[in-house]
Parts: C-alpha cells; structure tokens; sequence
C-alpha cells in the first residue's frame, strides 16, 4: 500500500513526468502527434495583444473588433474590404514564421521516429518546421489554400503569391519574409478591385479552405491524407504506440482527443500523453497508461 501510494505520488511529480514521456517516446515504434491551437499559441502565435496591435490598429478603429478572429467573421460590405482584411491575417498567419521554435524543437524530438501528425491547425507550421508532408493530415483545411466560394468543383489553390501582392498593395513591405509598415507609409485597409481572386471555372468569388461551414472542399490531398493517417493506425496498432496530444481543446474534441483516448484504451501498447496549458486531462479507464502535464508546451518540449 505505502509503495503504491508512494509511486503514484512521483509520477505527480514534473521531473517524473519529464521522465516517463521521454521513456515512453524512446521506446515507441510509433509516434501520433494530434496538435490543435494551443501549440501554436505555445510558438507564439497569438491572436490577441501586441501582435493583433502591431497589424490590425487601423481595423481595430475603423470596425471595433480586438481580435485576429473576430476580425475573420466581420461581415464586410465589399470583398475589396473583404480581402483587406484577410490578405494580412493569412500572410502573417501562414506565410510568417512563428516566432518562437516550439514546432522545431517538435521535430527534433520525433524525426528520427515512425511519426504521424494529426492536427486541426490550418496555419501550416509542421511542414515550415521540416516535418514530412506526407506524415501530415490537416484535417480543417490550409490559410494557404484558396477554393471556390460555391464549391463548383473540388480542387484547391495555392495563395501565396496572391496574398503577397495584396498586402503589397496594401502598402506594406516584405523584408525577409516579414510584413513591415513602411515609416510614415499609410496603409490601405482595401485590395484594388483587379486582385479579388475568383472561381476560374464559375467565376463566382473564391473563399478560404477552411472548415467553417457544410461549403468545405475536401481535395484530393485531403482524402490521400485522410487515407495515409488511416493505414499509419492500422500498421502501428499492434506495436508500441505513444499518443501525444498537443494544445486541443474542447472545440472538436471528435477530431483528435475522443479517438486518442479510444484507441489509448483500445490498443494494447498504446500511450497517451496530453500536454495543454489548461486542459490536460485523461479519463479513469487510461490513466494508468497516460501522463497529463498543464504547463506551457513548448517549455515542456525544451525538457524532452
Ligand atoms: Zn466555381
């Protein structure tokens, strides 16, 4: 009795915790990552504050909203307004690096393993940070994929280089690779009319692809993904498999933490380890066979 209670009390203990993940990992055949926005909160990708200030402030006055995402579902008037806005919010949301290297250090930990990613991040981070983009599954879509607003056909658009001339007609500068106000430059809150993008098969305006409502464009990238993720479970389940889940919320806990848990409970060898700066938590039925740690994530991932 005293030495269970007593192993029980260590593995409460942050060193230990520290300790077991790296074990686990070390021992594993297989890593699946399951990411939401906590990690990229965690890389410093924040919506709110300083970096909302430092690109939004003419938004902020002239339409009221003090947030990235508020700002994204503003029913703007015009797409010239329309654009304005989102140009920005992709190209620093995408197209930037993120400022701090919690998805490198990532990496570093798991590239030499059998790993997969499953994430509902849309802002593109694991491939910027090297991981294989045929060990990645984006579930929600890309900010760096455009799609036909109806969707008349299913088929995606790379952006980059019509976010970039946007925001450069906003009157911005990109200096390596960083968008920069120019001193004393203004700077257009709308796009000419001439780089609104639309649909080169129906001609209606284009939209983003992401998840946000039934017009969603599953292409054929997604559903080779879709597939890849599916046979990756299948090969490993049998084996010693760690679930790492990084920064999900409850938002769509259907997409990764509810699974994640089942197949923890499922599969005889499997782990799960839930690293999230509030939520970390893991159900009676696997606790035995997780660690949860409610610290910031890219500190714990210094440690592994
Ligand atoms: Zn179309």
């Amino acid at each position: 009795m005293f030495l269970k209670r007593k192993m029980n009390d260590s593995t409460n203990n942050y060193s230990d915790k520290i300790l077991k993940i790296k074990e686990k990992i070390g021992e594993a055949d297989a890593v699946i990552i399951g990411a939401g926005a906590g990690l990229s909160t965690s890389a410093g990708f924040v919506y709110t504050g300083e970096r909302f200030e430092k690109y939004f402030s003419d938004f902020r006055k002239k339409y009221g909203f003090s947030d990235m995402y508020s700002g994204g579902f503003y029913p703007y008037k015009t797409l010239e307004k329309h654009w304005g806005y989102w140009c920005r919010y992709i190209y620093i949301n995408r197209y930037m690096d993120a400022p701090k290297p919690v998805y490198q250090n990532l990496h570093d930990l798991v590239k030499e393993k059998d790993y997969f990613v499953l994430t509902t991040n849309v802002d593109h981070c694991f491939q910027k940070a090297g991981f294989d983009k045929n060990r990645i599954f984006y579930t929600q879509g890309d900010y760096g994929l455009f799609q036909c607003s109806e969707p008349c056909h299913k088929e995606t658009y790379d952006n980059e280089e019509a976010i970039k001339k946007m925001v450069l007609s906003q009157g911005f500068q990109i200096k390596d690779g960083e968008l920069q106000k120019p001193e004393n430059g203004e700077i257009k809150l709308t796009v000419p009319t001439g780089l609104i993008p639309y649909c080169p098969h129906c001609g209606k305006p284009m939209s983003m692809n992401l998840r946000s409502d039934q017009t969603f464009v599953e292409d054929d990238g997604w559903h080779q993904a879709a597939e890849r993720y599916e046979k990756f479970i299948q090969d490993h389940k049998k084996q010693k498999i760690v679930f790492l889940e990084l920064g999900v919320g409850y938002n769509t806990p259907g997409i990764i933490k509810y699974p994640f848990w089942q197949m923890t409970n499922t599969f005889e060898h499997a782990f799960y380890v839930c690293l999230n700066q509030s939520e970390a938590y893991a159900p009676e039925e696997i606790r035995r066979k997780s660690v949860c740690m409610n610290e910031d994530i890219g500190e714990v991932l210094k440690e592994l």
